[in-house]
């Protein structure tokens, strides 16, 4: 006979506040080897707290289940495929951590004199040479943490140049593909935006573009290939279009999975670009950081790039701060620095051949699921697609299953859910990117799983429109979770109460 009994590792796990009991430890400290001093002498009164209001008190095997508990609930590339469009959720070489880990390395600190940094100085300055040659360019800065902080960087080193020219000008012109990012970084940087459409193609129109370059446009920001996947075919009459009227071109480089080690953007006319470390080059992401969203730029940017800048004379590594039109630094501190580690190692363990293989393959999976995908949802631009591919819910909505729900059933069949509603540009897009380091065997699954919702869609659409069915909670309530959440924990208060 089997009884239902009440298993104690819950896939509701509690918060540790209800764990917690009085005296409970889960840290010993050394003995004491020098003389005890009193905190509110040593700290004043006003930076001592007699206690932390309902802080809790575990133990450290309860703090370690605690933890490893909620890890479990999270779905991790470690884990399975995560196509998130756009995002590049490819998996980390192990070589990777192991590069980044070392004593050396791990445990740099910011304030260590020069003389004792020189081998993270060459890693970054070898970094910085291999993400020019990458992406055709002349100088690198390693500054910003992420793609959007490399977009502003990229548009003061733009608006820098300009202002030099005597005019910084008014506008940043921005195609309706584009990432949200790019029209925000052109606003902070003091521009107007203006969106222009692309054409049913999914491309820049050349001959729109034309006709609104004028002198008032300080740059185009262009995503290339774009977040429809598709490749900017007229990338170098774009490029000549703009510096014809001296205005520039800035690339957001967010997609360059799909061009390492095939096309660089320096070759193409491009001015200034990001990198998302955290991509293409192989950083474990999601969550929220640490990343790095190098800028490449030519030489015409290089004394504005921001400073301090590393510099190699004789036989030793420094930084230089004597840069009179730098724009400044944009970050106190190369907090990051892992992510440079990770970077360099991935780039050295791939070497140019592995890296070109890498975005060969990871174009032909995505052409893969395109076309075994292609009978099941609709493709609304059919151009070539390149590392991702875009499809919309029309044919599944008219059964009214949205985007949404489809990616919500994904969740039963063991997938992270793909990007769903981006592009803009695509009414109830699916944008899909599976990467390169998915095997035939996990797109084949992947596929198997679209299909057969697709095919549910046409039999029992409630199924799908009311998944996910085999997780903890199914729908939840994400306009009062984001309009109304619950951030504080009060003592005495249970988990559950708490969500009432
Ligand atoms: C991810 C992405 C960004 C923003 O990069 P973050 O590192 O998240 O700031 C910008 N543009 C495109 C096309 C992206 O995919």
């Amino acid at each position: 006979m089997i009884t239902k009994v009440r298993s104690h590792i819950t896939q509701n796990e509690p918060p540790l506040f209800e764990r917690s009991s009085p005296g409970k430890k889960g840290y010993q400290l050394p003995v004491l080897d020098v003389p005890p001093v009193d905190a509110v002498a040593a700290l004043g009164a006003a930076n001592v707290r007699p206690e932390i209001d309902g802080f809790p008190e575990v133990s450290e095997v309860e703090v370690i289940r605690h933890f490893t508990r909620l890890s479990t609930w999270n779905y991790a590339i470690d884990l399975g495929m995560y196509p998130l469009g756009s995002c590049t959720m490819k998996y980390n070489p192990r070589v990777n951590e192991l590069v980044a880990r070392l004593d050396g390395l791990a445990w740099a600190h910011p304030y260590q004199p020069e003389t004792l940094a020189q081998g993270a100085m060459e890693i970054m300055a070898r970094l910085e040479a291999a993400l020019a040659e990458i992406t055709g360019m002349d100088a690198v800065t390693l500054q910003p943490a992420a793609g959007a902080h490399g977009e502003l960087t990229g548009i003061l080193l733009i608006r820098a140049l300009l202002e030099k020219r005597g005019n910084p000008r008014r506008k940043i012109l921005v195609p309706d593909s584009a990432h949200g990012t790019n029209p925000a970084t052109a606003a902070t940087a003091g521009y107007a935006v203006e969106n222009i459409p692309s054409n049913e193609r999914g491309m820049v129109d050349v001959a729109g573009l034309e006709r609104i370059v004028d002198k008032d446009v300080a740059a185009l920001m262009v995503t290339n290939p774009n977040t429809l996947g598709v490749f900017e075919e007229n990338i170098k009459s774009i490029a000549e279009i703009l510096h014809k009227k001296g205005a520039l071109l800035y690339m957001d480089g967010a997609n360059m999975n799909a061009l390492v080690g095939i096309a660089k953007p320096g070759d193409f006319g491009v001015d200034v670009m990001h990198l998302n470390l955290h991509k293409t080059f192989s950083t474990p992401h999601g969550g929220g950081g640490p990343g790095g969203g190098p800028v490449a730029v030519k030489k015409i940017f290089e004394p504005f790039l921001p400073l301090p800048r590393l510099k190699h004379a004789r036989n030793k590594w420094s930084f230089d701060y004597k840069r009179p039109r730098s724009i400044g630094r944009v970050r106190a501190f190369y907090g990051n620095f892992g992510v440079m580690v990770r970077a360099l190692a991935y780039i050295l363990a791939h070497g140019g051949n592995g890296l070109r293989n890498a975005t060969v393959d990871a174009v032909l999976n995505a052409n893969y699921l395109r076309k075994k995908l292609e009978p099941h949802y609709d493709l609304p631009y059919k151009a070539p697609n390149m590392h991702e591919v875009v499809f919309s819910d029309e044919r599944q909505a008219k059964r009214g299953v949205r985007t949404g729900d489809i990616a919500k059933r994904l969740i039963d069949y063991g997938f992270h859910p793909y990007t769903v509603s981006f592009p803009l540009i695509v009414h109830g897009a699916l944008m899909i990117e599976p990467t390169e380091t998915e095997s035939k065997l996990e797109l084949d699954l992947f596929v198997e799983a679209m299909t057969s919702i697709a095919g549910e869609i046409d039999t029992d659409p409630e199924l799908v429109r009311t998944a996910p069915h085999s997780t903890r909670t199914s729908r939840v309530d994400e306009v009062t979770a984001a309009r109304r959440p619950i951030l504080r924990w009060k003592p005495g208060e249970t988990a559950s109460k708490a969500a009432d």
